[in-house]
């Protein structure tokens, strides 16, 4: 064994990197494994040619669907993982998600924490990653106390909008956006290219900028990029975690640790359990359970576009606009439908993504008069639902959507609603079960070690020092944005290793 640390993380994205700078905060040595280089500051960052039709940026592997045919999955392997990319929409979950909530296609189950126990961590981790809103306006928020910055004002277009979706019943509220010093010298200009983008000026609040930079300001943290975990290693009691195998410029290293965080992606995660497989977890690290990998979720989501060729849309930055009217149920169901929020605007290049046929002039045309959202549903975790990994240590990925009738309700609905605000067209696509980036769920956390694989803090019911907090601790996967939530538990979970393992 060549070296030894206190502790190694595996990850740098919403819930490694927050995690890192938590415990830069604390005695201890602290090695950070990421298997992808940083993404450059470049022109490209901000170039949709480059985003959208090179794939510049993306996870180049490919998994295997259910059927066992190659798929490129929708993920990003690099410093801050899929934060560099993400909307930066960072939304707290509603109370009632942490309980067991009745839906169409069945129940989502409970959490093992309510909403109180995660509150204080809430409100930290909307100060470390500057998140902006504006608290009252949205009849399923949450008690809280306000946003530690004003919110991100709609341009004159979605204020526009905001009124009339006022006048026909609905309740628009603030996107909260984790950006960092909008509009001012310096920081965020508020641009066109930010979700899926990287920002060019680290102006977003993603988990390099917020988690991994900071932390690796102190001096006992240290950054190998380019450095993937292979494989996890415990000792010979199987009860501990010793050592993590890491390939790096070609070569394999044994690095030891007295305790590991595992925070590669839910996918990833659930991966690199299953292939530390040994004598004494024969179906997978931390599996006595049988449900590593299992209970896979990454939400139902459908883009949509309002369409009118005689409205010509001038908004620049137009992701500031939430509607939760329909969270709880619909105008037309019991159940719970979901939540609907402003996108950034769409590029012809994008659009042409689905259809390469058409030519870009004429998608450029379309999009300039488009207004864009996404309707996002609840997907219930289901034990079919599961990653693996084959002979080969390949990952394969078994979904089959559920609360679909609930998702088009939601779509439908809408619909209903863009036609009132006078758009002409309404355009949807999805991506359905190739969409990963809110992927979830597959190392569920509880208290109980037969139904499920982490304990409350997220710590192995099986390996007392192995701790994993990324998304793949989810029991449900609500239905707002995912990374609010991770970077929240990932600060609870840092408080308890420093109070416990590391006092
Ligand atoms: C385009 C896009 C937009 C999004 N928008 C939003 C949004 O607005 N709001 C929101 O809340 N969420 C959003 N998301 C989802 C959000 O980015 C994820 O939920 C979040 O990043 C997940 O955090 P994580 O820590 O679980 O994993 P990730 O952020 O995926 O990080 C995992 C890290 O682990 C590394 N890794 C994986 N395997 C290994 C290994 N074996 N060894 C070493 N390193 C490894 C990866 O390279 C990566 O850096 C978006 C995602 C995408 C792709
Ligand atoms: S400048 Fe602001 S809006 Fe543009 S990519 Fe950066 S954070 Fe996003």
């Amino acid at each position: 064994m060549s070296t030894h640390f206190d502790v190694i993380i595996i990850g740098t994205g919403a819930g490694g990197g927050t995690m890192a700078r938590a415990l830069s905060q604390s005695p201890a040595r602290v090695l950070v494994l990421e298997r992808g280089k940083a993404v450059p500051q470049e022109a490209d960052n901000w170039n949709p040619d480059a985003v959208w039709k090179h794939l510049r940026y993306r996870a180049t592997e490919r998994w295997l669907d259910a059927q066992g045919i190659e798929f490129l999955p929708y993920t990003h392997y690099g410093v801050g993982g899929n934060t560099k990319f993400w909307g930066s929409v960072l939304y707290r979950l509603r109370r009632e998600d942490f309980k067991a909530l009745q839906h169409r296609d069945g129940v989502s189950p409970a959490w093992p924490i309510d909403y109180d126990t995660l509150a204080p961590y809430y409100d930290q981790a909307e100060i470390l990653y500057h998140v902006h809103g504006l608290s009252g306006g949205d009849p399923t928020e949450p008690p809280r106390d306000p946003f530690p910055y004003a919110p991100i004002p709609h341009s004159p277009g979605m204020t526009e909008i905001v009124e009339r979706l006022r006048r026909q019943g609905l309740h628009p509220s603030y996107l909260p956006l984790g950006l960092i010093r909008p509009g001012e010298q310096g920081g965020c200009v508020l641009c066109r290219t930010c979700n899926s983008f990287p920002c060019k000026i680290h102006a977003k609040s993603d988990a390099e900028v917020c988690g991994i930079e900071p932390a690796l300001a102190a001096p006992n943290v240290e950054l190998w990029t380019d450095a993937l975990a292979i494989r996890i290693v415990t000792d010979p009691s199987g009860r501990k975690a010793a050592a993590v195998d890491v390939q790096r410029a070609g070569e394999t290293t044994r690095v030891g640790a007295s305790l590991v965080v595992v925070s590669c992606g839910a996918v990833n995660s659930a991966a690199l359990l299953l292939r530390s497989a040994s004598d004494k977890h024969p179906d997978g690290l931390g599996n006595s359970s049988g449900l590593v990998g299992r209970r896979y979720m990454a939400h139902l989501a459908t883009m949509m576009q309002g369409f009118n060729p005689l409205r010509h849309n001038d908004t620049v930055f137009q992701k500031t606009v939430a509607l939760n009217d329909f969270y709880f149920s619909g105008p037309h169901s019991k159940y719970p439908l979901g939540h609907i929020q402003s996108q950034g605007r769409t590029h012809g290049v994008m659009a042409q993504t689905v259809v390469p046929w058409v030519p870009l002039w004429a998608y450029d045309a379309w999009v300039a008069r488009g207004v864009d959202w996404l309707a996002m549903s609840e997907d219930l975790p289901r034990e079919d639902n599961r990653v693996t990994v084959d002979a080969q240590g390949r990952i394969q990925l078994h979904y089959r959507s559920n609360n679909v009738d609930a998702h088009h309700q939601l779509v439908r609905e809408m619909t209903r609603i863009l036609h009132r605000l006078g758009y002409w067209k309404v355009m949807t696509h999805s991506h359905k079960s190739k969409n990963t980036t809110h992927q979830c769920g597959t190392l569920c956390f509880g208290t109980d070690p037969r139904t499920s694989v982490l304990d409350p803090w997220c710590r192995s019911h099986d390996v007392e020092n192995l701790f994993v907090v990324d998304a793949s601790f989810f029991p449900s996967s609500a239905a707002v944005n995912p990374g609010l939530t991770i970077i929240a538990q990932a600060l609870r979970v840092a408080d308890h290793i420093k109070t416990t393992n590391l006092s």
